[in-house]
Formats: C-alpha cells, sequence, structure tokens
C-alpha cells in the first residue's frame, strides 16, 4: 500500500484511425477527490472508461489499485465503485430488490436498507425504477455503486440534467462519501461549479491532453488571472484588479493610515481560471 490509487503514464488511445488521447499523465492518491474536466469530446468519458477496465487502451502505463485494468479480476473489480452516465437495466425491478441483488455479488457488501436510507430513498424502496425521478434515480445508481463498500469510486459526469436542489443534495453525499469515510473518488464534470465544489485536485483536459493538473489555487496561479480588489474611498466605489492583491491592499492601509474603507478581495472563479487557460490554448 501507499503507492497512488490511479496511476496513467503516457495513456494513449486511437477508435480506429483517430487518436483521442495523446498521452495523458494522472495521479490520484487515497482519499482524494479529483475531477476530471473539460469541454464535451476532450476524452473525459474514454479516459474512466480504460481506468474501470472497460475500455482497453491502446498504449501507455496504467495502474488502478495497484493492477493494470486491462489484467484486473473479479477481486479487483469489487474493489471499485462504478457509476456510469446512463445504465440501461431494468426499469421493472424494485429499488431495494435491485440493490439487495447487486449486494450479493460482493462479500462484504452495505446493508440495503441503511444505504437506503443514507440516501433518502426509504421512501422509495418498493417503487419500480421507472417510477423514480432523474434525481432519485442518480442516486440509486450511486447506491448500486458503492453497496460492495468500494476503495475507489468512478463518477461519470454524475449531475448531467438535475434540478439544482437535486445537484445540492448529491454534492453533500459525495462530500460525506469523501469526507467521512474516506473513499478515494475520480468524477467527470464539465460544470466548473461541481469540480470547484467537490475536487481537492482538478485535471483539466482538452483535446485528449492534460492541460493542467492541481488544486483550484493552482490552475489560478497558472493563468496568472488577476484578483479584484474593492473599498470604499470618499463615499465612492473603487475597483482595481491586479496580479499582487496583497501589495495594492499594503498600499491603500498606508495611504488611508489604518484599515482600508469596505475592503473586499475577489480572487477569480475556476471559471475563470478554466476559460483563461483553455482560450490560452487556442489562442497558442
Ligand atoms: P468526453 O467524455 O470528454 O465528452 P469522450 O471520451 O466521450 O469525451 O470522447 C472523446 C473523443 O472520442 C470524441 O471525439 C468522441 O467522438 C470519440 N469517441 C468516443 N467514443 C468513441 C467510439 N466508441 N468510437 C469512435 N470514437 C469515439
Amino acid at each position: 500500500m501507499g503507492g497512488p490509487v490511479i496511476s496513467t503514464r503516457g495513456l494513449r488511445m486511437r477508435y480506429g484511425r483517430t487518436e483521442v488521447l495523446h498521452g495523458v499523465d494522472l495521479e490520484v492518491h487515497a482519499g482524494e477527490v479529483v475531477a476530471l474536466l473539460g469541454p464535451n469530446g476532450a476524452g473525459k468519458t474514454t479516459t474512466i472508461e480504460i481506468l474501470e477496465g472497460l475500455q482497453a487502451r491502446s498504449a501507455g502505463e496504467v495502474q488502478v489499485l495497484g493492477v493494470d485494468p486491462d489484467k484486473g479480476g473479479d477481486c479487483w473489480r469489487g474493489r471499485l465503485g462504478i457509476v456510469l452516465q446512463n445504465w440501461r437495466d431494468h426499469p421493472r425491478w424494485r429499488v431495494r430488490q435491485l440493490l439487495a441483488h447487486v449486494a450479493e455479488f460482493y462479500p462484504h457488501p452495505r446493508d440495503p436498507d441503511e444505504l437506503l436510507a443514507a440516501l433518502g430513498l426509504s421512501a422509495q424502496a418498493e417503487q419500480t425504477i421507472e417510477r423514480l425521478s432523474g434525481g432519485q434515480r442518480r442516486r440509486l445508481d450511486v447506491a448500486l455503486g458503492i453497496v460492495g463498500r468500494p476503495e475507489l469510486l468512478f463518477l461519470d459526469e454524475p449531475t448531467a440534467g438535475f434540478d439544482p436542489e437535486a445537484r445540492r443534495e448529491f454534492h453533500e453525499l459525495v462530500e460525506r462519501l469523501a469526507r467521512v469515510e474516506g473513499m478515494t473518488i475520480l468524477l467527470t464534470t464539465h460544470d466548473l461549479a461541481e469540480a470547484e465544489r467537490l475536487a481537492d485536485r482538478i485535471a483539466v483536459l482538452v483535446d485528449g491532453a492534460v492541460l493542467v493538473f492541481g488544486t483550484h489555487a493552482e490552475l489560478t496561479a497558472r493563468v496568472r488571472a488577476d484578483s479584484q480588489v474593492r473599498w470604499s474611498e470618499q463615499g465612492v466605489t473603487r475597483t482595481a484588479h491586479t496580479p499582487d492583491p496583497s501589495a495594492l491592499v499594503w498600499e491603500l492601509h498606508q495611504r488611508f493610515g489604518g484599515p482600508v474603507p469596505d475592503l473586499e478581495i475577489r480572487r477569480p472563479s475556476l471559471e475563470e481560471s478554466y476559460l483563461g487557460l483553455v482560450t490560452e490554448r487556442n489562442a497558442a
């Protein structure tokens, strides 16, 4: 133990003649939540499906929980939780029935009723899957993904199509899994706010290559987007943009001879950093 939970070096993938991953390097450590962020077609799903052992890569080294996914057996698969974009399963199954059925495949499953309660699905336990709302369906997907107590959970665009309420509840659930249970989680999203809220580190994937991989602060630093500083001066709100807000605040502090009135410093959001990165790259 002690090595990375996920490690890829020079990961390449081609479909026919088209190469869609051009040497992806990633490393995810135990207990981390990592978001794979990128525009549509960037290669997020392809990457995650290779890590899950659902697709064979064209080249490169890949280890997931210390095993090459192309060679992973049932024991290895039992340590993973997988939530795909779309499950096509039995619409007539009842919620508890399906969960209990899937639980039987694992040596130490969670109790299906406790899991339903934890996910706010107890009232739906006897409902057929076809009658669930989108948000309830997604929570059931997660229940199916974690019923076997996985060490590593993959979530592919978990909140696509959610309303804001369902999205918030889902985010709280992911935070609980990460913080309380210490689960390692890799999720894909093109929702910047989601990545910012959930992820310890973010890998930005564009056109099949990792453009940058780091914390939110590192992404922000990478584009060196300016921070916004606001304060009041003689009853007027003043605004300045600067790469070094502390220098400006020090200067203002000197000038006012004390606290700066109504001081506010706003660092760029992930959205601004991300757009900065993608635009920078397209302009290169
Ligand atoms: P993302 O998840 O970031 O939207 P994908 O991994 O789904 O990106 O797709 C990356 C690229 O690979 C896209 O250009 C897509 O059209 C292509 N692609 C994905 N799956 C296949 C496939 N089975 N056959 C051919 N091309 C594919």
